[in-house]
């Protein structure tokens, strides 16, 4: 199928790409979690404090934001990512967020430590070349039309223009189904990990577009070997400027996490949270 660099036969390892001090990848798990958009300074601040305080340290939002239609909220724009980048650093955490066109690449640069591409750019590759001459990691979304071949040359695309550092993102595709916004391709993870060594994550926000079946997917996400979780988090998810119905307020985050604490317990995986132990006495009191 043409994967070189990024395909399991050219290394056998798992990548690990570190985000500053944060691994992604081999034998961890990390939770990626934030508000669809950047709304405001308080937005953002009550959001990175409450994640924070959990010991999450990967902060998604969007501050350029691909909206079907061009009526709905577009984003704070750089005001955006400007809020973003001070909660981030406020809370010691690490800034992921969407890069839309090959023009904004210095700007996103600036203030991401993760550039992500949206489902929409997958098959974008004059933003794939330009993204491989970025010295800083790519989150780079499944295409929602895509198959697993081309999401992985889109990786590919990235790599042989000289960066390396990529997570792929399982996002869902669309079906025919429409109890769900995508369909979760949950066979895509094992796939995709036998068949090249770089991180996965799963964002079951985009992936579903409903809060109420969130919890139990995150389950499946870890059972089938995923190396991450997004998720959008937002304190009033009624009020949200974007995506509220599949964002989770603060009482379900602490639900789902929770969970995968528990389950990373169980099957010895190393959860990246903040560098915290947590007890179970805490667990439970999460879970209160
Ligand atoms: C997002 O993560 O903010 C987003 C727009 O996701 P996707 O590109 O997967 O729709
Ligand atoms: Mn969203």
């Amino acid at each position: 199928m043409g994967l070189k660099l990024v395909s399991r036969d050219r290394q056998r390892e798992d990548s690990v790409v570190w985000v500053g001090d944060l691994p992604i990848g081999g034998s961890y798990f990390n939770i990626i979690a934030g508000p669809c958009s950047v709304e405001s300074a308080e937005q953002i601040d009550e959001i990175a404090s409450f994640l924070s305080s959990l010991g999450v340290r990967l902060l998604r939002g969007g501050a350029f934001k691909p909206r079907t239609s061009p009526y709905s909220f577009q984003g704070l724009e750089e005001r955006g990512l400007k809020l973003l980048r001070e909660a981030a650093d406020r809370y010691g955490m690490k800034v992921v967020t969407e890069v839309m066109d090959t023009t904004m690449v210095d700007l996103i640069y600036e203030y991401a430590d993760v550039l992500q591409v949206g489902t929409r750019n997958m098959y974008n590759y004059t933003l794939l070349k330009a993204l491989g001459k970025v010295d800083k990691p790519v989150l780079l979304k499944r295409g929602f039309m895509a198959t697993i071949e081309e999401w992985l040359l889109a990786a590919e695309y990235i790599a042989c223009h000289g960066n390396e550092r990529i997570i792929l993102c399982e996002r869902g595709i669309r079906t025919f189904e429409r109890y769900t916004r995508n369909t979760l391709d949950i066979s895509a993870v094992p796939i995709v990990r036998s068949i090249s060594h770089l991180p996965i994550c799963v964002d079951l926000s985009h992936a579903t577009g409903r809060r109420d079946i969130i919890a139990p997917l995150s389950k499946a996400v870890l059972a089938a070997g995923a190396h991450a979780l997004m998720v959008e988090v937002h304190p009033r998810p009624e009020d949200a400027l974007s995506d509220g119905y599949q964002s989770l307020n603060f009482e379900e985050f602490k639900e789902v996490l929770s969970s995968i604490v528990r389950l990373c317990e169980m099957e010895g995986i190393n959860l990246v949270l903040g560098g915290r132990r947590w007890s179970f006495e805490e667990l439970k009191e999460l879970r209160a």
